[in-house]
């Protein structure tokens, strides 16, 4: 077993599964698309490549400390270092889970941001949900523009890919991702009817104010 925590890792790891499952069974993501990742002492679980989410077991999720250095019998994530990447950079961020979801795509397709249609707006950290530049999958600089997409931000979009959520835990950073993918089917409803009315900065930051005092429920 990888030198994780002192404790025994077997619940995140399933944890881990439970959620790619849930993922797919909601419908935010399909297939071997998308990964998830967990802060595990001086480093992260992460999810094999390619292994389809029904046939993954405990043992097949991967241990990598933050120089990249992987443990495990199988491959990690191909996008292994924006993971590695944003769990380094964001002490604050405890999970991350990255899926293609329908509608986060198809804007991230058109290179459009998600403006202030909504107040849930601000679960993502501020008026808008930027969306990253276009860069090959797996790559370094995919990671780099993902980070910048992320400033000030807990999600993002990854144009003619998907999105990416994060969170202080696996919970909360799927919660997001699920808020996301909403927002998202919000504002393609929109779009037909022309470009739609959007909060001010004034009111979103109302909200997140609110926010920050509004319990999670877990
Ligand atoms: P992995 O199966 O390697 O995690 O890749 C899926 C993916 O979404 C690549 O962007
Ligand atoms: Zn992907």
């Amino acid at each position: 077993m990888p030198p994780t925590t002192a404790q025994d890792d077997t619940p995140i790891r399933q944890e881990i599964i439970d959620t790619c499952r849930a993922m797919n069974a909601t419908g935010l993501n399909q297939g071997t698309s998308g990964n998830i990742s967990v802060r595990a002492g001086e480093g992260l679980l992460i999810t094999p490549s390619a292994l389809p989410y029904d046939r993954m077991e405990p043992a097949d999720i991967v241990w990598m400390d933050f120089d990249g250095r992987a443990e495990g019998h199988r491959a990690p994530s191909s996008e292994w270092r924006f993971h590695l990447d944003i769990l380094r950079a964001r002490p604050e961020v405890g999970a991350v889970v990255h899926a293609h979801p329908t509608a986060c795509t198809t804007l991230a397709i058109m290179g459009r941001p998600i403006p202030a249609i909504h107040y849930m707006i601000a679960a993502a950290g501020g008026p808008d949900i930027r969306c990253a530049p276009y860069a090959t999958f797996g790559t370094e600089a995919l990671s780099h523009y993902a980070l910048a997409a992320l400033e000030g931000r807990s999600a993002c979009l990854l144009a003619h890919h998907g999105m990416i959520a994060t969170g202080a835990t696996l919970a909360r950073a799927f919660w997001l991702a699920t808020e996301v993918e909403v927002l998202a089917r919000q504002y393609l409803g929109c779009l037909p009817f022309g470009d739609p009315p959007l909060l001010p900065q004034e009111e979103i930051e109302r909200v997140l104010a609110r926010m920050a005092g509004y319990g999670h429920g877990d």
